[in-house]
């Protein structure tokens, strides 16, 4: 099969250069165009990156020569691109949704992971196995904006990702839930580069991440929601409380999660089968960037762990241990995910495969 080809928008900071790492070998997508500000356009890619560059491979020998383009110069998009992953940083937001949008109505499809897009109703937010049917939005976006073949897609806060699927897995089973408590305990990476200075971050815990409590709070709301005629309709149905940290560790947010049952409760026992046993589509079509399990449950007392845990099935696994009562809600646990990874470039790949596997992305 002839490979896809794409462009990384954003491709010289963290999550790019995870886009860059993820994607030197991926079976369908070859990176072909690389853009980022005007500080970097003009350089090649190498050269742009690399007093910066985080990832513990080399720079891939297919992408270093890439000459990186100015995000903004829409003139330069080669004619031939399939799609772009977007993780731009721009100092406003509508200048970011200007941006993608722009990039839709050249007939570029777009898979964000900056936050301007996630509350626009028409613009799906995508964990893969939750809410694929979302990408049903995409049709009343194009006719909404008179965009062809383009279209924007987002993905959720990194935040999240570490606890909403054990929560919707529940769900799926039959156990419906209403309340949680979650306190995050996040990795430095999520901060971009170069992020939080290391004299805040060294022997130290910072207890506030700006718009991240509401992020954990408020998105879960349109991912569990349903495709209206219009957008997404939000569901309410869970109250979630959120208390986000940052920690200094590199990759890897670990989310405490207290849970209160709507009225069935279910046995430990029942609770690790449901994790353990749950599989959604990307599972289902062999994804090439799906994890065989989506959800690890780790018997150690001690886990999961940000060092050993963190790259569980390619970094796609959310891992989860100290499944226990509580005194207060009905259950407590610590969960896991690869933020730079399932949390952005990792999770946006695998939009992407189910994007092409629906027909979305050609
Ligand atoms: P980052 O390391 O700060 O990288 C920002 C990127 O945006 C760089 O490529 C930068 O290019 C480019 N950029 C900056 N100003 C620009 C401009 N005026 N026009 C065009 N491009 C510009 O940030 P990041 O951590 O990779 O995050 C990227 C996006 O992903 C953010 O929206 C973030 O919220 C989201 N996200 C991050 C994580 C994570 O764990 N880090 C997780 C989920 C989502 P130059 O190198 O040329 O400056």
């Amino acid at each position: 099969m002839e490979k896809l080809k794409i462009g990384v928008l954003g491709a010289t900071g963290i999550v790019g250069q995870n886009y860059i790492k993820l994607l030197q070998d991926h079976p369908w997508f070859q990176i072909i165009d690389v853009a980022a500000s005007p500080r970097s356009a003009g350089k090649t890619y190498e050269e742009a990156v690399k007093a910066k560059w985080q990832m513990t491979i080399d720079i891939p020998e297919s992408v270093k020569d890439l000459i990186v383009r100015d995000v903004m110069d829409f003139d330069s998009i080669p004619s031939d691109l399939s799609f772009v992953f977007s993780a731009i940083v721009m100092p406003t937001k509508d200048q970011i949704k200007e941006a993608e949008f722009k990039y839709a109505e050249k007939g570029i499809p777009v898979l964000s992971n900056n936050s301007a897009h996630r509350w626009t109703p028409d613009v799906p937010m995508i964990i893969g196995e939750i809410n694929h049917d979302h990408v049903n939005v995409i049709p009343i976006q194009q006719k909404k904006r008179g965009f062809k073949n383009g279209f924007v897609a987002v993905k959720p806060n990194c935040s999240l990702q570490s606890y909403l699927t054990t929560i919707y897995a529940l769900e799926q089973a039959g156990y419906k839930v209403e309340k949680l408590i979650i306190t995050t305990l996040q990795a430095v990476s999520g901060a971009g580069y170069p992020g939080v200075p290391s004299l805040d971050m060294i022997d130290n815990i910072v207890p506030y991440i700006g718009g991240e409590e509401e992020k954990t709070e408020k998105e879960p709301t349109k991912i569990l929601g349903k495709v209206g005629e219009d957008g997404i309709i939000n569901d309410e149905s869970i109250q979630i409380s959120a208390t986000c940290t940052r920690v200094p560790v590199i990759d890897g947010h670990t989310a405490c999660v207290n849970v209160k049952f709507k009225d069935k409760v279910p046995t430990e026992e029942e609770i690790k089968s449901i994790w353990e046993n749950f599989r959604a589509l990307p599972q289902e079509l062999n994804l090439p960037y799906a994890p065989k399990k989506p959800i690890i449950y780790l018997n150690n007392i001690d886990r999961p762990q940000p060092k050993k845990d963190r790259d569980a099935d390619k970094g796609m696994a959310v891992t989860v241990g100290r499944l226990r009562k509580d005194t207060v809600f009905d259950y407590k646990f610590i969960s896991l995910s690869h933020n730079t990874v399932r949390g952005a470039a990792g999770g946006s790949i695998l939009t992407a495969e189910l994007l092409k596997e629906k027909g979305f992305i050609k």
